[in-house]
């Protein structure tokens, strides 16, 4: 096929459901187009709503923000040191930085490929040995699936180490029929573009405590104390969601149950298509976990074949990407300790995303497995 006639198949793409553009115009209509407004506070509601477990959300200015804000409220400063999975985006080691403290990196686990329950403790006893315990736990559900919850929480339960759960990915996933979002003692969500649902850009900071939601508020507004004028006591942020962004939110979340199984009904049909053969494999859901499937992730038998599939499907105008380059590789992480076992090195060699929109039509799965299919041949 030409690239000319091809229509151009995207890795993650925003999928609108119908009723974002009656909040937004509802917005307009009565001039909130400030932040704050009945937007803002019926997206925290339903949010709230959606995860259940009696938390509380602050809608914030992205996921990046409230990874800040969540790392900020269990206390991380300058100097301290901050445990945070290696295989992941950026965003979720970032904010360590702005705080002036340091991640260490920790390896995955093969049944999750997120943070690995053996290496945490390791990292941790030996940290504490050489006289540093760690302020907090960075654990992400990656594509949607959940991490370890019960080895994980046992763990910083017995050291006392708070979790930051970065639920960025995992909107929609459960494990246990609890909801990803609602285990860390903080957690976050992301509306990025690219998420399973967006805002056009945006993000959540999810707490059992109310004044953790508070708080997060008023460090998101600028940190404004009680007064006719402006006066502060502490250094603020420009945080805070917006009202319109807060109306596509609203709009989402109508919609969201049913991104989550058209992204699961994308796994299972490229599973049934390329299930048989030996060179690919899926990450299956251990026992338990409920994974929203943000993105189709195969793994191939090599680097050299994996390389082959993304290179054809670029052909044919289809986007896929390899699997998050670990931070423990990252030139601007190369000075932070990782404790490794090798896992996520190995997946990033040999793991691609499959395109996995909630938008995908039936003809675009298979025009992307029939691509695959080919090269298998
Ligand atoms: C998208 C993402 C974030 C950041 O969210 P933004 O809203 O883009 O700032 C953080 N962590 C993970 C794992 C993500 O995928």
């Amino acid at each position: 096929m030409n690239i000319i006639d091809s229509k151009k198949i995207w890795l993650s793409s925003p999928h609108m459901g119908g009723t974002e553009q009656k909040f937004v115009k509802e917005a307009f209509d009565t001039n909130w187009v400030a932040p704050l407004g009945p937007n803002v506070n019926g997206f925290e509601d339903d949010i709230q709503e959606y995860l259940g477990n009696d938390v509380y959300a602050a809608a914030l200015s992205s996921g990046t923000a409230a990874l800040h804000l969540g790392l900020k409220l269990l206390g991380v400063t300058s100097g301290d040191e901050v445990l945070c999975q290696s295989m992941t985006f950026a965003a979720s080691a970032n904010p360590i930085v702005y705080l002036g403290a340091k991640p260490v990196f920790v390896d995955s686990e093969r049944e999750t490929w997120n943070i690995c329950p053996v290496q945490l403790e390791k990292a941790i006893q030996d940290k504490i040995e050489k006289g540093k315990k760690p302020k907090a736990i960075v654990a992400v559900h990656l594509y949607g699936m959940p991490y370890n919850i019960e080895a994980i929480h046992k763990i910083a339960t017995t050291y006392k180490i708070p979790v930051l759960e970065d639920s960025a990915e995992a909107l929609g996933s459960n494990y246990q029929g609890i909801n990803c979002g609602t285990f860390g003692d903080i957690a976050i969500l992301s509306f990025n573009g690219n998420k399973i649902i967006t805002t056009s850009g945006g993000g959540a900071l999810i707490s059992k405590k109310k004044e953790h939601k508070s708080k997060s508020i008023f460090w998101a507004t600028q940190s404004r104390d009680a007064a006719p004028h402006y006066e502060h006591s502490e250094i603020g942020y420009n945080y805070r969601m917006s009202n319109i962004t807060a109306g596509i939110g609203r709009g989402q979340m109508e919609v969201l149950d049913k991104h989550v199984n058209n992204r699961r009904r994308n796994f299972e049909f490229y599973k049934k298509y390329l299930e048989d053969s030996s060179e690919i494999k899926f990450l299956e859901e251990p026992s338990g976990y409920y994974s929203n499937r943000w993105l189709t992730c195969i793994e191939t038998t090599s680097y050299k074949l994996r390389e082959v599939i993304r290179l054809s499907l670029e052909e044919e105008n289809i986007e896929s990407r390899p699997l998050w380059k670990p931070m423990h590789q990252q030139a601007v992480f190369a000075d932070c300790d990782a404790y490794l076992n090798g896992v996520s090195d190995d997946l990033f060699d040999r793991g691609l995303c499959l395109p996995s929109g909630s938008n995908l039509e039936e003809e675009d799965l298979f025009r992307i497995v029939s691509v695959i299919k080919n090269v298998l041949r």
